[in-house]
């Protein structure tokens, strides 16, 4: 008996520890949104925290959603459907985005799983939505990936493209563009590619801007983010095997 209650005791405090970390890292992460906000003139309110958990497990998620994270990042459909169904049907108003590329054969599962999708950029998916969201009847928000770096590695309209692209989504898809998302390369200055992006949002009248990770979100806000997707700051390191 005394074994097992002081298993217990051990395993209850590793959950607190585990929630206590979680929970004070969000509070820092917000603290440090609207501290940027604040130091940019903006209002901190306009600036969105999404909370990334690719390889986070659904019992670290839980631990975020208590401490009130509601609006969360996945980069795979393949791996948000392992975790978010449960998670989305105990917490309604979860704002599921999906930040990573889309493939036309997941489009379905991405219509019916996310809230926001993210990486809107060719045309064969933009059809492949408009069909599906009509199909579904359900309307994830629609923001386009622009690759700012023009890396050919990289996901994301090209910016010379952008414009021809936007306007096909809009008048020959139907499909309503909310705005903007960019992952800047990672050996350049990302300040330029988020004054990039925001200049073509607000040439194409967009309001949202999807820029920002756990090391740049601060000048990401500088440069009008709506939207930062954090990571590493929330949830730690998720090692050296995996990445973006
Ligand atoms: C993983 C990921 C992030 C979060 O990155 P961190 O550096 O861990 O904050 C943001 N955006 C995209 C597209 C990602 O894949």
């Amino acid at each position: 008996m005394r074994t097992s209650a002081s298993c217990n005791t051990l395993m209850s405090m590793g959950e607190d520890t585990m929630a206590t970390g979680i929970a004070s890292q969000l509070r820092t992460v917000h603290e440090e949104v609207a501290a940027a906000s604040r130091a940019a003139k903006r209002d901190p309110s306009a600036v969105k925290l999404i909370a990334v958990t690719k390889i986070v497990p659904a019992s670290v998620i839980e631990e975020a959603i208590a401490a009130g994270q509601l609006r969360f990042g996945e980069n795979r459909v393949q791996e948000a459907r392992t975790k978010w169904p449960e998670l989305k049907e105990r917490h309604p108003d979860i704002e599921l985005h999906l930040i990573g590329p889309l493939q036309s054969n997941k489009v379905r599962d991405a219509v019916a799983l996310f809230d926001v999708i993210e990486t809107l950029d060719r045309p064969k998916i933009a059809a492949a939505l408009a069909e599906e969201m009509a199909r579904a009847g359900k309307r994830p928000r629609l923001l386009v990936q622009v690759n700012t770096g023009e890396e050919p590695q990289k996901a994301g309209v090209l910016p010379d493209e952008l414009d021809g692209f936007v306007a096909q989504c809009r008048e020959r898809l139907g499909v309503a563009i909310e705005g903007l998302m960019c992952i800047p390369p990672l050996d350049e200055e990302p300040s330029l590619h988020f004054a990039l992006l925001a200049k073509m949002a607000h040439r194409l009248g967009l309001a949202e801007l999807s820029m920002g990770m756990s090391g740049d979100f601060a000048r990401a806000i500088a440069f009008g983010a709506t939207y930062v997707r954090v990571g590493t700051a929330i949830f730690g390191a998720r090692g050296a095997a995996i990445t973006v």
